[in-house]
């Protein structure tokens, strides 16, 4: 029973308890020997959960077992190994010489780790992400320096994974910083105090506004206005997107309801009917209940589906094809339009472009940016553009700012542009306005 409670029952190693005594004893020993050194090794495995979906759970388990046995073999007899649990392995390095030993540790650990695997049959490929903590002295208890270890493993996954990084103070002040902004965060949406602006989106055809899309908006109360490119990833890590993004959806539709109160139903109706754009983080996929809570926002506003269209990037289409198609396939059937956004960034499989129900691909705005001096970007965007009329959709160039970028783009044949040159994201209250002259462009053809 004892040994039961301590360890893994899967791969045989030491659990997180157990771990955590041994660190606790490394602390102790530490405080009394000043000669006494060691260090932390925190390893997330890289794609485990791409191989356990695809190959089953019997390989996954497999795959764990090998590493156990990996890690055994780089490490010495005086060190702990333990599993955490999932694909977390934890490694306490004790009587070190010198923090060099640690290092080359964690690169053997890489290397052993790299070479292919061969389980039930398949060949397996994977790769880990390690955080390291060397400089020990001032923890006072096992889960700072687990914490911390965490931490630097983080780092190591954004940097690109396979590879470590050791934790340093900066890292905590940054995980510091982050844990507010998600409190912050948590508190401004129960507020109901997040904004969103709205940019218009031109038809090159007609020379007029076609539509919008929304962008978030957080104006921290102390530290300003905060990006969506930093807080929409921490919003995702934390779960916190599923409300933003309804919260968005929700504003919208009302937005759109008082509009067409407003300026009439002429502007929503008939060929040149215009559409609102709202983002949809990919972590709604995992939640196959999205389509049915859209679906009901709609119908309890009484709102025409075709009015909105839902952009989703590229990026968050690839990760899970499966259940992406299942969820804007019902979208589609709803009557909502699907945009695929920042198109050329995602590694997109052209298979399923072609099988997607999509209606518009967004051209992303790094190859719009260098489109008038980079050939490459030429090509790209040139190519872009053909694909996606031969396949029927709508093609929109992202952060179109001057004229140059917008001449290449009506040459190429592209139908629909977003950007500084026609207009920055304008407040909710502008939306009027710019509908009531929606042909009267400041950007003469
Ligand atoms: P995105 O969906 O690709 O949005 C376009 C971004 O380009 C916006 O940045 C917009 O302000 C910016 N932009 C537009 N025209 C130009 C231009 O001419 N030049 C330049 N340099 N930039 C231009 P923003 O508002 O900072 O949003 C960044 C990203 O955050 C968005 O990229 C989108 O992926 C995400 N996001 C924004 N709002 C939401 C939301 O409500 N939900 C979710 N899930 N994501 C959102
Ligand atoms: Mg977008
Ligand atoms: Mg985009």
């Amino acid at each position: 029973l004892v040994h039961q409670a301590y360890h893994d029952p899967l791969t045989e190693l030491p659990n997180r308890s157990l771990f955590q005594d041994h660190l606790q004893l490394a602390l102790n020993r530490a405080a009394r020997r000043s000669d006494y050194n060691f260090a932390v090794l925190y390893l997330d495995l890289d794609r485990f959960k791409v191989i356990n979906d695809s190959l089953g759970h019997d390989i996954g388990d497999e795959l764990l077992r090998s590493v156990a046995r990996v890690l055994e073999n780089c490490a010495r007899k005086v060190d702990t190994i333990a599993r955490f649990g999932g694909d977390e392995f934890g490694i306490l390095l004790e009587e070190l010489t010198a923090p060099r030993e640690a290092i080359n540790i964690a690169r053997r650990i890489l290397g052993e780790i790299a070479r292919p695997l061969s389980l039930g049959g398949h060949e397996v490929f994977t790769s880990a992400s390690i955080g390291i903590v060397l400089d020990t002295s001032k923890y006072l208890g096992p889960e700072g320096v687990l914490r911390d270890a965490d931490t630097a493993m983080y780092r190591a996954k954004e940097a690109g994974k396979s590879r470590f990084k050791v934790f340093n103070q900066k890292m905590h002040v940054q995980a510091l910083r982050l844990m507010e902004l998600e409190t912050d965060l948590r508190h401004t949406l129960d507020l109901d105090a997040l904004d969103f602006v709205y940019q218009p989106i031109v038809c090159l055809k007609h020379w007029r506004i076609s539509g919008f899309e929304a962008l978030v908006r957080w104006n921290h109360p102390v530290q300003g206005p905060i990006s969506p490119e930093e807080f929409i990833p921490l919003a995702e890590d934390s779960g916190l997107i599923y409300r933003i993004d309804f919260f968005v959806l929700q504003r919208v539709i009302r937005d759109i309801l008082d509009w067409q109160a407003e300026a009439g139903m002429e502007a929503f109706t008939g060929d040149l009917a215009l559409t609102v754009n709202v983002n949809l983080s990919g972590k709604h996929f995992q939640r196959p209940t999205l389509s049915t809570q859209v679906g009901e926002l709609l119908r309890e506003a009484g709102l025409a589906p075709g009015c909105l269209n839902l952009e989703i990037t590229e990026s968050a289409l690839m990760e899970n094809p499966a259940s992406a198609f299942e969820i804007i396939s019902k979208f589609k059937s709803m009557g909502l339009g699907l945009c695929v956004d920042d198109f050329g960034t995602g590694y997109s499989s052209l298979a399923y472009l072609q099988r997607f129900p999509i209606d518009t691909i967004k051209v992303d705005r790094a190859f719009v940016r260098d489109v008038v001096s980079n050939p490459d970007s030429q090509a790209i965007v040139r190519t872009i553009i053909s694909l996606g009329h031969s396949l029927g959709l709508k093609i929109v160039a992202e952060g179109v700012e001057n004229r140059e970028q917008l001449a290449f783009l009506l040459r190429e044949g592209c139908t629909f542009a977003q950007g500084y040159l026609f207009s920055r994201p304008v407040a909710r209250g502008e939306v009027l306005r710019l509908l009531a002259s929606r042909d009267k462009l400041a950007v003469l053809p």
